[in-house]
């Protein structure tokens, strides 16, 4: 839909956003597909192996040169500039300003998809649910370092799932570990596809771990990504 067609108080609001830029999707089903980026800043996780420090942890970043307030309309042009058929919403945690990520999903034009990344604990308004093309919903693992009642939130998973438009990913750092883990959240919440993704952030760690979890995901019956922009050097 575009956001000159919707009534004034759709497209308004502001966004807290660390950056956006142009790629290719380096990570689950749209891997390698040509995308606009919008990396909303802020998380309420704590990840110990977390690659976008800079969207949350202010013992490392001060927050107002790593992120600003952006306008959603603003937000909506300049995705409309780019003239790609699909824009990423990820963070830091994006659900933690879902007026914003309506707005903004309500304003993209016609045929554009929208992809939302998140770390599942929160439950998607039903506008936003409504105009959400696919949910990477990416549940954190024993590994990140975060405790169970914190990673691992029922009804935001049960939400998720409810919108028939979500995909798990498990970012893996042992399979040994990670792998029954995944098994028992997957029975739990009735998690369906499954996604694994090596940990790493250099190209060694990445092709390491994808050649470690390639035979023990094919014996689950799970996909299988690698990191894209790890490996060429992309964001
Ligand atoms: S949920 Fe994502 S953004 Fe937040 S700390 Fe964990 S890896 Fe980082």
């Amino acid at each position: 839909m575009s956001a000159l067609a919707l009534p004034p108080d759709r497209v308004a609001g502001t966004a807290i956003v660390a950056e956006s830029f142009e790629s290719f999707q380096g990570e689950g089903p749209l891997t390698g597909q040509r995308c606009a980026f919008c990396r909303f800043s802020r998380c309420n996780l704590n990840c110990s192996w977390c690659d976008t420090k800079y969207t949350w942890d202010w013992s490392q970043y001060e927050p107002t040169e790593v992120s600003r307030r952006v306008p959603v309309p603003e937000l909506v042009d300049w995705i409309a500039e780019r003239a790609v058929d699909l824009v990423v919403i990820t963070g830091g945690e994006p659900m933690l300003q879902q007026p914003a990520m309506t707005a903004l999903a309500a304003g993209v034009n016609d045929g554009v998809r929208v992809q939302v990344e998140t770390n599942g604990t929160q439950a998607p308004v039903p506008a936003l649910a409504e105009l959400v093309d696919l949910w990477v919903v990416s549940p954190k693992l024993a590994n990140s370092g975060v405790d169970y009642s914190r990673r691992i939130v029922p009804h935001a998973l049960d939400a998720l799932c409810a919108t028939g438009r979500a995909v798990f990913k498990f970012v893996v750092t042992d399979h040994a570990t990670d792998f029954d883990e995944i098994s028992r959240l997957a029975d739990d919440f009735e998690l369906n596809p499954i996604w694994v993704v090596p940990e790493g952030d250099t190209r060694e760690k990445v092709l390491a771990g994808m050649d470690a979890i390639y035979d023990p995901a094919v014996e689950r019956g799970w996909n299988l990504s690698t990191r894209l922009h790890v490996l060429t050097g992309a964001r």
